[in-house]
């Protein structure tokens, strides 16, 4: 029984705080650990016990790990003090942090060394469905651990998809957040033509957006561009993040991926610009500069 199992949660940020307190509602044993005593005082609050990296790693059956990127993830498992040296076999780490498959596969192998069992399982979605409990979850791992842990993740997440292998979750994540940029950036090039043309965006988006053209992004992030709010959201830093791990990835595999590069030169100047804690959408921000325009103002 999977409730019977003590689970550790290492990371309260944005996502994990809500995630952690989604856990202690439906009824697990939750142990949770962030560097911000506030955070980890919040989830205690509703539930969950305190406990140190290592006692989470010495302890609970199952470790989840809620972390900004693959150097923190790798630190906190594989690093000095990493949970690596205190977990055994028969154990399970999830991770639900977005970062490089790569360095799954590499966490992945070390722990396979002593017998422990492992499943990347970023999520999209953002704080509001981390709050819902409505995220979607891209899992890579062996299917029978998949098939023991989903409940788990279904706590969390209204859907949760197997992708294939150990670094399948992360590497899905990376493609949905290259369409993702790639999306954006033509929406916002898009209404800035139509504008210098002379056409309205609005009239531009209600015609087009039933259309081949219409996506979820454009949806969102149209109404957005127009207003000039730039209020996150999906902030351009964590996508930048995600950038670089898509880069970085496809140098290793030797996949093309020019439409990411130039994405990420246009988020980077916007960080570069102060805008890094902006909404992506901002990105709308680099064609009003080029043109002198405001889209849709
Ligand atoms: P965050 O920066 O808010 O939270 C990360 C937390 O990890 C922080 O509270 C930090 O104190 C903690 N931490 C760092 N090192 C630690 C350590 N050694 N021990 C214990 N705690 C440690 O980030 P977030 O927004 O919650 O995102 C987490 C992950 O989820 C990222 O990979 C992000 O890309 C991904 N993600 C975020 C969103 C979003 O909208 N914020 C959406 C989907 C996916």
């Amino acid at each position: 029984m999977l409730k019977d199992k003590k689970i550790g949660l290492i990371g309260l940020g944005i996502m994990g705080k809500p995630m952690a307190k989604n856990l202690v509602k439906a009824g697990y044993d939750l142990y949770v650990s962030d560097l911000k005593k506030e955070s980890v005082n919040e989830v205690v609050g509703c539930g969950a016990k305190a406990a140190t990296n290592k006692e989470i790693g010495e302890q609970c059956d199952v470790v989840l790990t809620m972390l900004p990127n693959s150097p923190q993830v790798k630190q906190v498992m594989l690093g000095a003090n990493g949970l690596i040296n205190v977990m055994h076999s028969g154990q399970v780490f999830i991770d639900m942090s977005s970062i490089n498959p790569v360095a799954s596969k590499e966490i992945a192998a070390e722990l396979a060394k002593k017998g422990i069992e492992m499943l990347d399982a970023p999520v999209s979605g953002g704080e509001p469905k981390a709050i819902d409990a409505t995220l979607s979850f891209m899992v890579g791992g062996r299917q029978e651990i998949f098939d023991e842990y989903k409940e788990l993740l279904e706590t969390m997440g209204s859907s949760v998809t197997r992708c294939g292998d150990i670094g399948a979750g992360n590497t899905t994540k990376l493609a949905n957040q290259l369409i993702v940029a790639c999306n954006i950036q033509a929406l916002a090039e898009a209404l800035t033509l139509a504008q210098k043309a002379g056409v309205d965006p609005h009239l531009v988006f209600e015609a087009i957006k039933g259309g081949l053209a219409g996506s979820t992004v454009m949806n969102a992030k149209a109404p957005m561009m127009m207003e000039g709010n730039d209020a996150p959201g999906f902030r351009i830093d964590l996508h930048i993040k995600d950038l670089n791990n898509v880069l970085d990835c496809a140098h290793s595999v030797g996949a093309p991926v020019p439409m990411a590069a130039e994405a990420q030169e246009v988020l980077q100047w916007l960080h570069n610009q102060g805008k890094g804690a902006a909404d992506h959408s901002a990105m709308a921000q680099y064609y009003e500069k080029l043109t002198g325009i405001k889209i849709g103002r």
